[in-house]
């Protein structure tokens, strides 16, 4: 069995913010906007004006920190209490997955609005949840995809620019954990085999982020929209997300699980890990060294973290890449959804490899 799913509507634009109300009536009156402190000073009177203007009656909730059982729970029951019949995230990866549990546990739509393109979260029914002192936990899924998610550009113009390029990172790795999952047959999101159409869409992700992605970096530089960053919008944020969980990933998504074990690697962004773990599975899969400096180059000229120095551990340890490695290859990993022979050892040596060459094209 092949198998896609989709959220239900997507729109991208400048300006979108303050078209809340008209687009998001459709899903209820009473919509419970789940925000940071950070979404809250910077949005919250736009998004509440948007939202009254158009007869609804919004209610805030505001968290910091981990998408953990706690956090779920409280927002769970700020739903209930409040008696809100929607729920939009309005925020980063964070706070979309936070947002995304109103509609796993109470049933209500999801109206996911991000403020950064930094990751593939936004379209997909995976929720990620972690500890609140940053480890891993693991994901819950709801069973259909966000009801519905809007992208201002100009917001993404105007967030710090680290957050665009993480969002390549995941969006990069899109492509390769696909082709691994259709060799290896893993099953994608959907309990399925992916189909031709979600891997179309990986790979005109990478396509795009490669063709757009340093014009991008320099439109949000200058706190610009212009096509360049649209494309990049779209594949970080829309082809990413239906791609991930239409093909299934593999050994980059694995190996970024691991670098969560590393107290000095907390506070990374999702897509820079990711970044990171692409280029150890692109070790992995045997990509010959003309392959890979162009990889490096790209990484180098948009500005990703390329090595674990790069994401704050100057001089990892073998017992700190083996700690990696191990998580990574844990049972049910996804790492077994690569189609080349996997191993602590293997993934320990992968990750020492990309330190070298990392430090090679410095
Ligand atoms: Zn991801």
């Amino acid at each position: 069995m092949i198998a896609i799913g989709f959220t239900q509507i997507y729109r991208q634009g400048a300006g979108l913010l303050d078209r809340l109300g008209e687009t998001s009536a459709m899903f209820g009156r009473k919509p419970l906007v789940v925000t940071d402190s950070f979404g809250r000073a910077a949005f919250g009177a736009r998004v509440d004006a948007a939202l009254t203007t158009a007869g609804l009656s919004p209610e805030f909730f505001e968290h910091s920190g981990e998408v953990s059982p706690q956090a779920i729970e409280a927002v769970v029951a700020a739903a209930r209490d409040k008696a809100c019949d929607f729920a939009m995230g309005l925020g980063g990866g964070k706070i979309l997955d936070l947002s995304k549990a109103v509609k796993l546990l109470l049933g209500l739509p999801v109206v996911v609005v991000p403020t950064v393109a930094s990751n593939d979260a936004p379209t997909s029914r995976v929720i990620v949840t972690y500890n609140p002192d940053g480890t891993f936990i693991g994901p819950r899924f709801l069973d259909r995809n966000p009801d519905a998610v809007f992208v201002d550009t100009e917001v993404i113009a105007k967030a710090p620019v680290r957050f665009l390029i993480a969002g390549m990172g995941d969006a990069l790795a899109t492509h390769f954990e696909a082709r691994q999952c259709l060799a290896s047959g893993a099953q994608n999101f959907f309990a399925g085999r992916p189909t031709q159409t979600a891997l179309a869409l990986a790979e005109l992700c990478y396509n795009l982020v490669r063709r757009h992605g340093e014009a991008a970096v320099q439109a949000v530089r200058a706190q610009m929209v212009n096509d360049d960053l649209e494309r990049i919008v779209e594949a970080n944020v829309l082809l990413s997300g239906l791609g991930f969980e239409g093909c299934g990933v593999a050994g980059a998504h694995a190996v970024s699980q691991g670098f969560t074990l590393i107290p000095e690697l907390h506070g990374r962004l999702h897509g820079e890990e990711v970044a990171v773990g692409l280029l150890a599975q692109l070790v992995l899969e045997g990509r010959d060294q003309a392959f890979m400096a162009d990889m490096f180059g790209f990484y180098r000229r948009v500005g990703l973290p390329a090595s674990l120095a790069d994401l704050g551990l100057a001089k990892p340890t073998p017992a700190q890449l083996e700690t990696i490695a191990a998580f990574a290859c844990r049972p049910k990993s996804r790492m077994y959804n690569m189609a080349v022979p996997v191993s602590v050892e293997r993934t320990q040596a992968a990750l020492a490899r990309v330190e070298e060459l990392a430090a090679a094209t410095l």
